[in-house]
């Protein structure tokens, strides 16, 4: 599903099998997309039936139609994420930039974050999630400006927060998830009208096509 979680990821993140950085990226992602919370829900319910199934029960309570009610019923309960509030931070604007869980985890919303410049046009907050096989950093490009083109070493998972960006597989505004791996190259611009902040997860470092570039990744550690 392009701009949301796959499938695959979805189903490795209800049933706990996701590292902490992936789960915070997902969770962020959840915060923002009505459609997704919705696909946790069915999984949730069909999980909740098939660890059901393992202990004895009375036959009745598993016929088909009761497993499809399940599936239909709104199980409030099982939404592990609260979505962005909608009430007024101190200080800030009406709506956070950054939802929780993510909010929590780098320490406030963008305007209280120390960002760090990459060059002119990219800033970057560098944060720990005590996940040893991810890195998770916040990005911010200005408006209108490029990332240096480059690959990637392993996956790559990027949630638009603020603004949008675009690149050969599509645009991505504020909620959507662009995901990639080794195949592919790319080069995001952020949109025109505002700066673009997104949440990236990496398992291995990106792979830059400019020399200049790569001298400096060890001290930015991108
Ligand atoms: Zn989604």
């Amino acid at each position: 599903m392009m701009h949301h979680v796959s499938d695959e990821m979805l189903e490795d993140y209800v049933s706990g099998q996701l590292s902490a950085g992936w789960s915070l990226g997902v969770a962020t992602h959840l915060a923002l997309c009505p459609a997704c919370r919705k696909r946790v829900q069915v999984l949730e319910a069909v999980g909740g039936v098939l660890l059901e199934n393992i202990e004895p029960v009375p036959t009745a309570s598993t016929s088909l139609q009761d497993i499809m009610s399940r599936i239909a019923e709104p199980r409030d309960e099982i939404i592990a994420v609260t979505p962005t509030s909608p009430t007024r931070p101190r200080g800030g604007n009406l709506t956070p930039i950054l939802p929780e869980p993510l909010r929590q985890m780098v320490g406030g919303d963008v305007a209280h974050l120390k960002w760090r410049r990459l060059n002119g046009d990219v800033s970057q907050v560098i944060f720990e999630t005590g996940d040893q096989t991810t890195s998770c950093r916040l990005l911010r490009v200005k408006a209108g400006r490029p990332v240096a083109e480059h690959s990637h070493g392993g996956n790559e998972f990027t949630l638009v927060l603020a603004g949008s960006f675009s690149d050969k597989l599509g645009t991505f505004a504020r909620g959507d998830v662009e995901l990639t791996d080794e195949h592919v190259e790319h080069q995001p611009i952020a949109g025109p009208d505002e700066d673009c902040i997104c949440l990236a997860v990496t398992d291995a470092p990106l792979r830059f096509r400019n020399p200049i570039v790569r001298l400096f990744q060890p001290l930015f550690k991108i």
